[in-house]
């Protein structure tokens, strides 16, 4: 038998999230994340197939001791990393730049070129690479693939990728729209196209990945054509803590007139803004709630957010000229029913509508909420990133004859 599992590793600077998966049923063996790595007191939460949480605090110094952690936690349940069933490593990996457009199985070169990017991603490849030569460190032996959060991007046209601004200068300093949640948009783009009954080939797709971080995506047959988030995630749609788009004038002023830095000012755009920085919370649940008591703050932060957000449908509906479908997914867009219908009302000239019966319905699996006579389908399609990134790093494992490909799958 040939290996058939994958294990997914998401390494951020202070925490691993991994998923153990077996890609025989698409089945998930084990889910866990260790957070707090490096702080005095680290916490590993971990549940296996079936339920069951096993939770842990201790001392995890760095991503080395952490990855031993996770390795043991899963060798409990007879699933350690040194299985013969384990086939791979897939890597989520943020910034892949120009460079990837593909999943792509890690090696000197590779890990090269992920460092070399490191001043467009400056707090996510560094935490990336650390867990991928830790993971190559416990099996030298296995084919690690990393998959990129670009990527799915990479088909924009110059027109959408580059800012309009000296393009000298830009590619000095490789300036331009990269975008991410790729592996989110691709895969929900997709799952659409299952839930119409047509193929992704056939459909054009505004995603609306709506989490704490938040994006905006038109796909054109499969194809991305435009995103919202740009060189960075900070760019396009009300986030959690982000602001997306500004003028950029706002930060010369911020500086000249505020007297503030451009850390300050990184970290006021990225960590107090957006939704906590117009109300005070950042949870979906937490700002209807208030709206719903009354709160003038709340109620002003929610319609910031929705003017946006319908913004960008408007605007990608513009670049892709005929629309398919609308999907909302991540936490706020398959959860929040008041975020998906005001992102939705005013739009019925567009063919755009929600029915509030199939909208207030909360489920786990992808389904229309637009009224069966819709000229647009509007769906919630449950995103899972960690399955797409165990898909394509298995598919590319087998294809390219690492060791699940060694041998013959029948
Ligand atoms: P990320 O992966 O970007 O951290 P998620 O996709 O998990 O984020 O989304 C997290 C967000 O989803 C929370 O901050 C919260 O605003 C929102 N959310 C989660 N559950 C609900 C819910 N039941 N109703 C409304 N919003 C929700």
């Amino acid at each position: 038998m040939s290996p058939t599992r994958v294990l997914v590793l998401n390494s951020g600077s202070s925490s691993v999230k991994y998923q153990l998966l077996d890609m025989r049923g698409s089945d998930r063996l084990a889910v866990g994340l260790l957070e707090r790595i490096g702080e005095e007191t680290s916490r590993l939460k971990h549940t296996p197939a079936g339920g069951g949480s096993r939770e842990w605090s201790g001392s995890i110094p760095d991503h080395e001791s952490a990855l031993k952690a996770v390795a043991a936690e899963l060798a409990k349940d007879g699933l350690g990393l040194d299985s013969p069933e384990l086939a791979a490593i897939g890597h989520r990996v943020v910034h892949g730049g120009r460079h990837f457009t593909e999943p792509t199985v890690i090696d000197d070169a590779v890990l090269a070129e992920i460092e070399r990017l490191i001043p467009v991603a400056p707090l996510h490849n560094p935490a990336n690479l650390t867990g991928i030569r830790t993971a190559q460190a416990l099996r030298p032996d296995l084919p690690q693939v990393a998959v990129f959060d670009t990527a799915f991007h990479t088909t924009m046209p110059e027109s959408a990728a580059r800012y309009a601004i000296d393009v000298e200068t830009a590619d000095a300093h490789r300036i331009r729209r990269y975008g991410f949640h790729g592996t989110s948009h691709a895969y929900v783009s997709r799952e659409t196209a299952r839930l119409l009954g047509r193929a992704p080939e056939d459909v054009n797709v505004i995603v609306l990945h709506l989490g704490n971080g938040a994006s905006a995506s038109a796909v054109r047959g499969g194809r991305c054509v435009d995103t919202s988030m740009g060189l960075t995630p900070l760019e396009g749609l009300v986030m959690g803590t982000r602001s997306g788009d500004m003028d950029p004038a706002v930060i010369f002023h911020l500086m000249r007139v505020g007297g503030m830095s451009a850390d300050e000012i990184d970290t006021l755009l990225n960590k107090r803004s957006g939704l906590i920085g117009l109300c005070g919370d950042n949870d979906m649940r937490e700002i209807r709630r208030r709206v719903d008591a009354g709160d003038e703050r709340a109620r002003l932060a929610f319609d910031i957010y929705i003017h946006r957000l319908k913004k960008y449908i408007g605007a990608y509906y513009a670049v892709l000229g005929r629309v398919d479908a609308v999907a909302f997914t991540a936490g706020v867009g398959e959860n929040a029913a008041p975020v998906r219908e005001a992102a939705v009302a005013g739009l019925e000239g567009l063919g755009l509508a929600v029915d509030g019966g199939l909208n207030a319905v909360r489920g786990d699996t992808a389904r229309l909420i637009s009224p069966a006579d819709a000229r647009v389908a509007v769906a919630v399609v449950p995103t899972d990133e960690e399955m797409e990134i165990a898909t394509q790093t298995y598919a590319l494992v087998i294809g390219s004859g690492g060791s699940a490909g060694s041998e013959n799958l029948t």
